[in-house]
Protein backbone atom coordinates (compact mmCIF):
# COMPACT_ATOMS: atom_id res chain seq x y z
CA UNK A 1 0.00 0.00 0.00
CA UNK A 2 0.94 3.71 -0.68
CA UNK A 3 0.73 5.85 2.46
CA UNK A 4 -2.29 8.06 1.73
CA UNK A 5 -1.69 11.39 2.72
CA UNK A 6 -2.06 12.99 6.45
CA UNK A 7 -4.53 15.72 6.78
CA UNK A 8 -2.21 17.91 8.96
CA UNK A 9 -5.03 20.62 10.02
CA UNK A 10 -7.37 18.25 10.86
CA UNK A 11 -4.52 16.32 12.99
CA UNK A 12 -3.46 19.57 14.64
CA UNK A 13 -7.52 20.98 15.57
CA UNK A 14 -8.11 17.23 16.60
CA UNK A 15 -4.94 17.11 18.95
CA UNK A 16 -5.83 20.79 20.59
CA UNK A 17 -9.67 20.01 21.15
CA UNK A 18 -8.39 16.76 23.29
CA UNK A 19 -5.42 18.27 25.42
CA UNK A 20 -8.08 21.13 25.97
CA UNK A 21 -10.76 18.35 27.06
CA UNK A 22 -9.41 17.98 30.84
CA UNK A 23 -9.05 13.62 31.95
CA UNK A 24 -7.11 13.05 34.84
CA UNK A 25 -7.57 8.93 34.88
CA UNK A 26 -10.71 7.87 36.50
CA UNK A 27 -12.58 11.20 35.45
CA UNK A 28 -12.02 10.16 31.29
CA UNK A 29 -15.72 10.59 30.27
CA UNK A 30 -15.98 14.08 28.31
CA UNK A 31 -12.51 12.25 26.15
CA UNK A 32 -14.11 9.26 25.35
CA UNK A 33 -16.77 11.06 24.01
CA UNK A 34 -14.60 13.52 22.03
CA UNK A 35 -12.96 10.96 20.35
CA UNK A 36 -15.99 9.34 19.88
CA UNK A 37 -17.40 11.85 18.26
CA UNK A 38 -14.67 12.61 15.74
CA UNK A 39 -14.42 8.78 14.85
CA UNK A 40 -18.38 8.94 14.17
CA UNK A 41 -18.03 10.60 10.82
CA UNK A 42 -16.45 7.61 9.19
CA UNK A 43 -19.67 5.25 9.12
CA UNK A 44 -16.99 1.86 8.50
CA UNK A 45 -16.09 1.99 12.20
CA UNK A 46 -18.02 0.66 15.03
CA UNK A 47 -17.61 2.23 18.30
CA UNK A 48 -18.39 0.26 21.62
CA UNK A 49 -17.48 1.22 25.42
CA UNK A 50 -15.81 -1.02 27.32
CA UNK A 51 -17.10 -1.66 30.76
CA UNK A 52 -14.56 0.39 32.30
CA UNK A 53 -14.91 3.41 30.65
CA UNK A 54 -12.57 2.90 27.54
CA UNK A 55 -13.75 3.03 23.80
CA UNK A 56 -13.27 -0.03 21.72
CA UNK A 57 -13.15 0.64 17.91
CA UNK A 58 -13.58 -2.27 15.17
CA UNK A 59 -12.08 -1.25 11.93
CA UNK A 60 -12.81 -3.68 9.07
CA UNK A 61 -10.11 -5.03 6.96
CA UNK A 62 -9.75 -7.12 3.82
CA UNK A 63 -9.15 -10.36 5.91
CA UNK A 64 -10.64 -11.62 8.89
CA UNK A 65 -7.63 -14.40 10.03
CA UNK A 66 -5.00 -12.35 12.31
CA UNK A 67 -7.06 -9.78 13.90
CA UNK A 68 -4.37 -7.13 15.20
CA UNK A 69 -5.39 -4.03 17.96
CA UNK A 70 -3.16 -0.57 18.69
CA UNK A 71 -4.08 1.21 21.78
CA UNK A 72 -3.77 4.85 22.66
CA UNK A 73 -4.41 6.28 26.28
CA UNK A 74 -6.76 9.33 26.87
CA UNK A 75 -6.05 9.50 30.58
CA UNK A 76 -3.90 11.79 32.31
CA UNK A 77 -1.75 13.23 35.37
CA UNK A 78 -3.87 15.06 37.79
CA UNK A 79 -4.94 14.67 41.36
CA UNK A 80 -7.95 14.39 43.51
CA UNK A 81 -8.93 16.33 46.86
CA UNK A 82 -7.50 14.62 49.94
CA UNK A 83 -8.19 16.90 52.43
CA UNK A 84 -9.94 20.31 53.08
CA UNK A 85 -7.86 22.69 55.35
CA UNK A 86 -8.88 24.32 57.46
CA UNK A 87 -7.88 27.54 56.10
CA UNK A 88 -10.00 26.70 53.22
CA UNK A 89 -7.25 25.54 51.23
CA UNK A 90 -6.87 21.91 49.53
CA UNK A 91 -4.51 18.92 50.43
CA UNK A 92 -4.17 17.04 47.00
CA UNK A 93 -3.20 12.82 46.38
CA UNK A 94 -1.56 12.25 42.42
CA UNK A 95 -3.16 10.82 40.05
CA UNK A 96 -0.06 9.00 38.14
CA UNK A 97 3.52 9.55 38.84
CA UNK A 98 4.58 13.09 38.20
CA UNK A 99 6.93 15.68 40.67
CA UNK A 100 5.04 18.17 41.94
CA UNK A 101 7.44 20.69 41.09
CA UNK A 102 6.39 19.97 37.61
CA UNK A 103 2.80 21.34 38.43
CA UNK A 104 3.92 24.09 40.87
CA UNK A 105 2.27 27.56 40.29
CA UNK A 106 -0.13 25.65 37.88
CA UNK A 107 -3.46 26.63 37.06
CA UNK A 108 -6.15 23.58 37.78
CA UNK A 109 -9.98 22.71 37.70
CA UNK A 110 -11.68 21.34 40.77
CA UNK A 111 -14.68 18.94 39.49
CA UNK A 112 -17.36 19.13 42.23
CA UNK A 113 -19.21 16.10 42.50
CA UNK A 114 -22.34 17.98 41.50
CA UNK A 115 -21.12 18.98 38.10
CA UNK A 116 -19.60 22.28 39.02
CA UNK A 117 -16.02 23.75 38.27
CA UNK A 118 -14.05 25.86 40.69
CA UNK A 119 -10.59 27.76 39.48
CA UNK A 120 -7.67 27.46 41.28
CA UNK A 121 -3.62 27.22 41.25
CA UNK A 122 -1.12 24.77 43.09
CA UNK A 123 0.84 26.25 45.33
CA UNK A 124 4.08 25.96 47.72
CA UNK A 125 1.97 26.37 51.35
CA UNK A 126 5.35 28.42 52.11
CA UNK A 127 4.97 30.38 48.52
CA UNK A 128 5.58 33.86 49.25
CA UNK A 129 9.51 34.61 49.45
CA UNK A 130 8.65 37.65 50.95
CA UNK A 131 7.47 35.68 54.10
CA UNK A 132 9.44 32.33 53.76
CA UNK A 133 12.53 34.09 52.53
CA UNK A 134 14.74 30.83 51.57
CA UNK A 135 11.88 28.08 52.76
CA UNK A 136 10.60 29.33 49.01
CA UNK A 137 13.05 27.83 47.42
CA UNK A 138 14.34 24.98 49.65
CA UNK A 139 11.30 23.24 50.78
CA UNK A 140 10.70 19.90 49.70
CA UNK A 141 8.13 19.72 47.07
CA UNK A 142 5.89 17.04 48.85
CA UNK A 143 2.20 15.98 49.76
CA UNK A 144 2.09 17.78 52.62
CA UNK A 145 4.29 21.06 51.40
CA UNK A 146 1.71 22.05 48.54
CA UNK A 147 -2.06 23.54 48.57
CA UNK A 148 -4.42 24.45 45.87
CA UNK A 149 -5.86 28.31 46.67
CA UNK A 150 -9.00 28.15 45.31
CA UNK A 151 -10.21 31.23 43.12
CA UNK A 152 -13.55 31.33 45.72
CA UNK A 153 -13.79 34.02 48.51
CA UNK A 154 -12.96 31.33 51.59
CA UNK A 155 -11.30 31.34 54.58
CA UNK A 156 -12.40 28.28 56.32
CA UNK A 157 -13.05 24.43 55.64
CA UNK A 158 -16.81 25.23 56.22
CA UNK A 159 -16.27 27.92 52.99
CA UNK A 160 -14.69 25.24 50.62
CA UNK A 161 -17.49 22.66 51.25
CA UNK A 162 -20.08 24.78 50.38
CA UNK A 163 -18.66 26.00 46.98
CA UNK A 164 -19.59 22.09 46.69
CA UNK A 165 -15.64 20.94 46.77
CA UNK A 166 -15.73 17.41 48.87
CA UNK A 167 -12.78 15.11 49.23
CA UNK A 168 -12.65 12.87 46.58
CA UNK A 169 -13.25 15.48 44.02
CA UNK A 170 -11.11 14.94 40.57
CA UNK A 171 -8.77 18.00 40.01
CA UNK A 172 -7.46 18.44 36.35
CA UNK A 173 -3.88 20.81 35.14
CA UNK A 174 -4.16 23.69 32.71
CA UNK A 175 -2.52 21.93 29.79
CA UNK A 176 -1.76 25.64 27.92
CA UNK A 177 -1.92 24.63 24.62
CA UNK A 178 0.54 26.59 22.28
CA UNK A 179 1.68 25.83 18.64
CA UNK A 180 4.63 27.88 16.95
CA UNK A 181 6.91 27.00 14.56
CA UNK A 182 5.64 23.53 14.35
CA UNK A 183 6.47 22.59 17.86
CA UNK A 184 3.39 21.83 20.27
CA UNK A 185 3.57 22.62 23.96
CA UNK A 186 1.08 21.23 26.05
CA UNK A 187 1.29 18.74 29.37
CA UNK A 188 -0.48 15.81 28.74
CA UNK A 189 1.01 14.91 24.85
CA UNK A 190 1.74 12.03 26.80
CA UNK A 191 -0.28 10.14 25.37
CA UNK A 192 -3.07 12.57 23.51
CA UNK A 193 -0.41 13.38 21.15
CA UNK A 194 -0.53 9.53 19.79
CA UNK A 195 -4.73 9.32 20.28
CA UNK A 196 -4.27 12.16 17.37
CA UNK A 197 -2.57 9.92 15.50
CA UNK A 198 -4.37 7.04 15.50
CA UNK A 199 -7.44 9.31 14.77
CA UNK A 200 -5.67 10.92 11.87
CA UNK A 201 -4.82 7.48 10.84
CA UNK A 202 -8.07 6.16 10.21
CA UNK A 203 -9.36 10.13 8.26
CA UNK A 204 -6.23 9.38 6.13
CA UNK A 205 -7.29 5.53 4.87
CA UNK A 206 -10.80 6.91 5.06
CA UNK A 207 -10.44 9.43 2.47
CA UNK A 208 -8.48 7.62 0.42
CA UNK A 209 -11.20 5.22 0.32
CA UNK A 210 -9.01 2.19 1.79
CA UNK A 211 -9.11 -0.14 4.45
CA UNK A 212 -6.82 -2.25 7.05
CA UNK A 213 -5.17 -5.36 5.72
CA UNK A 214 -6.75 -7.36 8.86
CA UNK A 215 -9.53 -6.94 11.31
CA UNK A 216 -8.61 -4.00 13.23
CA UNK A 217 -9.60 -2.94 16.22
CA UNK A 218 -7.98 0.58 18.29
CA UNK A 219 -8.63 0.47 22.06
CA UNK A 220 -8.63 4.01 23.50
CA UNK A 221 -7.79 3.61 27.11
CA UNK A 222 -8.49 5.33 30.17
CA UNK A 223 -6.66 3.75 32.90
CA UNK A 224 -2.94 3.64 31.56
CA UNK A 225 -1.62 6.06 34.25
CA UNK A 226 -2.44 3.73 36.64
CA UNK A 227 -0.81 0.47 34.88
CA UNK A 228 -3.78 -1.32 33.88
CA UNK A 229 -6.05 0.78 31.18
CA UNK A 230 -5.63 -1.98 28.22
CA UNK A 231 -5.49 -4.83 30.96
CA UNK A 232 -8.89 -5.15 29.66
CA UNK A 233 -10.52 -4.31 26.79
CA UNK A 234 -9.04 -6.04 23.72
CA UNK A 235 -10.77 -8.54 22.16
CA UNK A 236 -9.46 -12.26 22.80
CA UNK A 237 -9.23 -12.57 19.04
CA UNK A 238 -6.45 -9.98 18.86
CA UNK A 239 -2.73 -11.72 18.27
CA UNK A 240 -0.62 -8.61 18.11
CA UNK A 241 -1.19 -5.35 20.02
CA UNK A 242 0.72 -2.11 18.65
CA UNK A 243 0.79 0.06 21.87
CA UNK A 244 1.11 4.15 20.52
CA UNK A 245 2.52 6.04 23.30
CA UNK A 246 4.96 8.83 23.49
CA UNK A 247 8.91 8.49 23.47
CA UNK A 248 10.90 9.07 26.75
CA UNK A 249 13.77 12.15 25.46
CA UNK A 250 16.36 13.38 27.87
CA UNK A 251 20.27 12.49 28.48
CA UNK A 252 21.47 8.94 27.43
CA UNK A 253 17.99 8.53 24.85
CA UNK A 254 18.31 7.60 21.47
CA UNK A 255 14.52 9.35 20.28
CA UNK A 256 14.15 13.49 19.74
CA UNK A 257 11.01 15.81 18.98
CA UNK A 258 11.36 15.32 15.53
CA UNK A 259 11.50 11.65 14.78
CA UNK A 260 8.35 8.23 16.27
CA UNK A 261 10.45 5.84 17.90
CA UNK A 262 10.55 2.39 18.58
CA UNK A 263 11.11 0.99 22.44
CA UNK A 264 12.72 -2.31 22.05
CA UNK A 265 12.79 -2.09 26.00
CA UNK A 266 11.41 -0.47 28.86
CA UNK A 267 10.82 -1.09 32.64
CA UNK A 268 9.07 -4.15 31.95
CA UNK A 269 11.66 -5.88 29.82
CA UNK A 270 11.96 -6.38 26.08
CA UNK A 271 8.86 -5.73 23.07
CA UNK A 272 8.21 -8.50 21.04
CA UNK A 273 11.07 -9.13 18.81
CA UNK A 274 9.30 -10.38 15.91
CA UNK A 275 6.91 -7.77 15.48
CA UNK A 276 9.14 -5.45 16.56
CA UNK A 277 11.81 -5.79 13.66
CA UNK A 278 8.32 -6.37 11.64
CA UNK A 279 7.58 -2.50 11.92
CA UNK A 280 11.23 -1.50 11.53
CA UNK A 281 10.90 -3.24 8.21
CA UNK A 282 7.93 -1.49 7.58
CA UNK A 283 9.16 2.15 8.25
CA UNK A 284 12.08 1.41 6.26
CA UNK A 285 10.05 0.38 3.15
CA UNK A 286 8.08 3.39 3.43
CA UNK A 287 11.27 6.13 3.96
CA UNK A 288 10.09 6.89 7.47
CA UNK A 289 12.70 7.98 9.47
CA UNK A 290 12.87 6.40 13.40
CA UNK A 291 14.68 6.09 16.14
CA UNK A 292 15.25 2.76 18.27
CA UNK A 293 14.66 3.28 21.98
CA UNK A 294 14.96 2.03 25.29
CA UNK A 295 13.29 4.17 27.83
CA UNK A 296 14.49 3.63 31.94
CA UNK A 297 11.72 4.32 33.66
CA UNK A 298 8.44 3.54 31.95
CA UNK A 299 5.52 0.98 31.53
CA UNK A 300 3.49 0.93 28.55
CA UNK A 301 -0.61 -0.22 27.89
CA UNK A 302 1.53 -3.45 26.03
CA UNK A 303 2.90 -4.79 29.01
CA UNK A 304 -0.40 -4.20 30.66
CA UNK A 305 -1.96 -6.57 28.44
CA UNK A 306 0.83 -9.12 28.79
CA UNK A 307 0.33 -8.53 32.38
CA UNK A 308 -3.19 -9.37 32.19
CA UNK A 309 -2.13 -13.00 30.73
CA UNK A 310 -2.68 -12.16 26.95
CA UNK A 311 -0.87 -14.60 24.37
CA UNK A 312 -0.20 -12.01 21.80
CA UNK A 313 2.36 -9.73 20.18
CA UNK A 314 3.69 -6.59 21.52
CA UNK A 315 5.29 -3.33 20.49
CA UNK A 316 5.23 -0.09 21.10
CA UNK A 317 6.01 2.77 18.62
CA UNK A 318 5.08 6.97 19.39
CA UNK A 319 6.33 10.43 18.86
CA UNK A 320 9.22 11.59 20.89
CA UNK A 321 8.49 14.05 24.04
CA UNK A 322 10.44 16.06 25.52
CA UNK A 323 10.08 17.14 29.16
CA UNK A 324 7.85 14.11 29.58
CA UNK A 325 5.40 14.64 32.60
CA UNK A 326 6.34 17.49 33.01
CA UNK A 327 5.33 20.78 31.00
CA UNK A 328 5.85 18.99 27.21
CA UNK A 329 6.74 19.56 23.76
CA UNK A 330 6.41 17.61 20.83
CA UNK A 331 6.94 18.59 16.99
CA UNK A 332 4.65 17.40 13.92
CA UNK A 333 7.64 16.01 12.45
CA UNK A 334 7.44 13.25 15.06
CA UNK A 335 3.54 13.27 14.65
CA UNK A 336 3.59 12.58 11.03
CA UNK A 337 6.08 10.03 11.05
CA UNK A 338 3.90 8.03 14.04
CA UNK A 339 0.82 8.14 11.78
CA UNK A 340 2.60 7.27 8.70
CA UNK A 341 3.82 4.11 10.59
CA UNK A 342 0.37 3.90 11.98
CA UNK A 343 -0.67 3.38 8.39
CA UNK A 344 1.86 0.71 7.11
CA UNK A 345 1.33 -1.44 9.67
CA UNK A 346 -2.81 -1.27 9.49
CA UNK A 347 -2.30 -1.54 5.84
CA UNK A 348 0.05 -4.41 5.22
ZN1 LIG B 1 1.54 7.40 28.11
Amino acid sequence: MNLPSIDQEYMLDFLTGLLNTPSPTGFTDAAIEYTENALKAFPELSCSRTRKGGLLVKWPGHRTDHPRALTAHVDTLGAMVKEIKSNGRLKLTKLGGFAWNTVEGEGLTVFTNAGNTVRGALLLCKSSSHVHAAATGETKREDHAMEVRLDAVTHTAEDTKALGIEVGDFVAFDPRVEVTNGFIRSRHLDDKACVANLVTAVKALHDAGLKPAQTTYLLISNYEEVGHGASAGIPDEVEELLAVDMAAIGDGQNSDEFHASICVKDSGGPYHHGLSNHLRQLADQHAIPYKVDIYPYYGSDGEALWHAGADVRVALIGPGVDASHNYERTHMDALIGTTKWVMAYVGE
